[in-house]
């Protein structure tokens, strides 16, 4: 008898929930945003793969320069510090790296970081397969310069040359980097450095993505190095960059 009992409780049950069902159905309302309208915001949104110069540690054991070759060349190097200020390129380029991708974010990019902290062990071919690995859209490595002469200062883009590795990304990489390095200039009337063309730079022959490397001022000017640790002038930076990433993600449409 209890069985039984069970049983029927059980299928009024399924009644009262079936009859639920069809209320939902003839209830539906409309959603506020037409779903026509969400879906190919979703579909377009962009991937930008940010690489923070060095680590705190630099790694000297070797690695292959590119898939396609012998030649060794150091995994990862600790960088430079500011000569005035005592900041460490692989401190000012993570934090400036982060100011863009907040900004990048607000404005619907999807970013992807090869670091978020001082303390890893990341190579710079590892960096580029972070970026393929999210086939990123774009993939901008951030860092900051220095010479022997303390008087120079400026900003400049290295980009890849047009070699084996690099048949595939060298024509967008180079676009990328003339209309990001315009707009760096633009934004904050630093000296124009130009930009390089370099085949022994293991980040851009590992990588799959179009692919630049700015580098945003000279640590080793005195000015400068001040200038790159003032919040204001960072904004500028992260200006330059957002615009030149849009300005050449409209180019590409
Ligand atoms: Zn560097």
């Amino acid at each position: 008898m209890k069985k039984i009992s069970i049983i029927i409780i059980l299928l009024i049950g399924l009644l009262f929930i079936d009859s639920n069902i069809e209320d939902s159905i003839y209830n539906y309302v409309e959603p506020v945003i037409p779903v026509e309208e969400i879906i190919p915001e979703v579909i377009e949104r962009l991937t930008v793969c940010l690489d923070p110069g060095h680590q705190a540690e630099g790694d000297y054991s070797l690695e292959p320069i590119s898939p396609n070759s012998e030649e060794m060349k150091a995994r990862v190097s600790s960088g430079t510090v500011g000569v005035e200020s005592g900041v460490y390129e692989y401190e000012l380029v993570l934090d400036i790296s982060m100011k863009l991708k907040k900004k990048l974010e607000e404005n619907n990019y999807n970013v992807v970081m090869t670091r978020e902290t001082h303390d890893v062990n990341i190579s710079n071919s590892e960096r580029a397969q972070i970026a393929n690995n999210n086939q990123a859209d774009l993939f901008i490595r951030v860092h900051a310069d220095q010479r022997d002469n303390s008087r120079v200062r400026g900003i400049s883009i290295l980009c890849p040359e047009e070699d084996d590795d690099t048949v595939n990304i060298y024509a967008n990489s180079k676009i990328a980097s003339e209309i990001i390095l315009a707009s760096l200039i633009e934004e904050t009337n630093a000296n124009n450095m130009g930009i390089s063309y370099r085949d022994d730079i293991s980040g851009f022959n590992w990588s799959e993505v179009p692919v630049l490397l700015v580098e945003l001022g000279f640590m080793s000017n005195s000015e400068e190095d001040l200038l790159l640790n003032e919040s204001n002038y960072q904004e500028k930076l992260v200006d330059g960059l957002y615009k030149g990433i849009e300005n050449y993600f409209r180019m590409m449409e």
